[in-house]
């Protein structure tokens, strides 16, 4: 096991990461006692995720299980045959529905016969993501980034992507138990509270030990990189950032600055509040880039891409993340009514700013 680097004297609020290092693939971290940190691959540019297994009694509770591909089945196996070996997980938590958190939760909850727990609208829009895409949600998908300016041979890449969550997921668990924001659960003898966020998921579990200063953040306190927040054709008109931002301020107001977090991406870090303000900058920044671009002539979404990721290259499968996020910040300046919409005789929209 990996120790603890000296957290010495830097000043309250500045950002600081204890572990130098992450786990390797057979390795497991203690965190704090009864916290440990497993870290699994993930085969894209983000290329691994976090899991924390919390003492639970005589067993322990999973925070999240990995993507659902062979590659983290035969990681899990090679862990509970080391490392892990002998050790009972007692019930399976999954702080949101993206395949790289619930990806693992079936095969996880049936291997060991425990409850799952998630919250209400992260287990629905799972289970409405594993069910197969329609006729009708393509055809409105496709509208979707018609309007917002993306060309044919971008929005065809992009609807092909519709499909990937079942290939990333082993079907869901049957039945859950159901994690509100404000509940607090007790896990071993710590006693957590259940802090729910939007933005980045619908309603992401984030849990929060005021005893040990401990703050599971998911993956909406990201240490080193920002959560993607984008908005998506179910729900054309969603402000996601405002939603983002909202919550980011919730913890920022509710929660001490000397916790520890634990992500779900990235190492555990403290200086929480440092992080959120540079996550909340980081939004504004590109928000003003639309508006700056939107100032003399109306633009697309499409023309608002390379606006804000001039500093990316960008491929078509990139470029679908990007034009959720670019819809993000436009939707939210439109409820801020920092940019005002045409909807041009072609269908497409443009933004002038207000
Ligand atoms: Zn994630």
């Amino acid at each position: 096991m990996h120790s603890k680097t000296d957290a010495n004297s830097s000043p309250a609020g500045e950002l600081r990461y204890p572990w130098e290092s992450h786990p390797g693939a057979d390795q497991v971290v203690e965190i704090a006692p009864g916290v440990l940190w497993i870290r699994l691959d993930l085969p894209f540019r983000l290329n691994h995720v976090n899991i924390y297994l919390l003492a639970d009694g005589d067993g322990w509770a999973m925070v999240d299980t990995g993507i659902g591909n062979d590659a983290t089945i035969a990681a899990w196996t090679k862990l509970f045959d080391g490392p892990l070996k002998g050790m009972t997980i007692s019930r399976v938590i999954v702080t949101h529905a993206h395949p790289d958190h619930v990806g693992q939760a079936g095969w996880m909850v049936q291997r060991f016969k425990c409850p799952f727990y998630m919250s209400q609208i992260e287990y629905l829009q799972g289970v409405y993501h594993q069910v197969r895409r329609s006729e009708e949600r393509l055809v409105n998908s496709r509208q979707f980034f018609r309007r917002h300016g993306m060309d044919e041979a971008i929005t065809e890449q992009l609807l092909g992507r519709g499909q990937d969550y079942l290939k990333k997921t082993v079907p869901l668990p049957a039945a859950y138990v159901r994690l509100s924001n404000g509940d607090d659960i007790a896990i071993g003898t710590r006693s957590f509270r259940v802090i729910t966020g939007a933005g980045h998921s619908p309603d992401q579990v984030m849990l929060y030990c005021a005893q040990d200063g401990l703050f599971l953040s998911a993956d909406q306190v990201l240490s080193k990189i920002s959560p993607n927040v984008s908005v998506w054709a179910h729900e054309p008109d969603e402000n996601a950032l405002g939603s983002y931002l909202k919550s980011l301020k919730n913890l920022t107001n509710t929660l001490p600055d000397d916790v520890l977090v634990l992500p779900g991406h990235g190492v555990p870090f403290y200086g929480l509040k440092t992080r959120i303000t540079e996550l909340s900058d980081h939004h504004e920044e590109r928000c003003q880039m639309i508006a700056a671009a939107c100032k003399d002539t109306a633009k697309t979404s499409a023309e608002l891409v390379p606006v804000v990721f001039f500093k990316h290259k960008l491929d078509a499968h990139q470029t679908g993340f990007a034009a959720g996020e670019l819809i993000a910040h436009v939707n939210h300046m439109l409820a801020q009514n920092r940019l005002t919409q045409a909807l041009g005789p072609d269908g497409i929209l443009r933004f002038s700013a207000a």
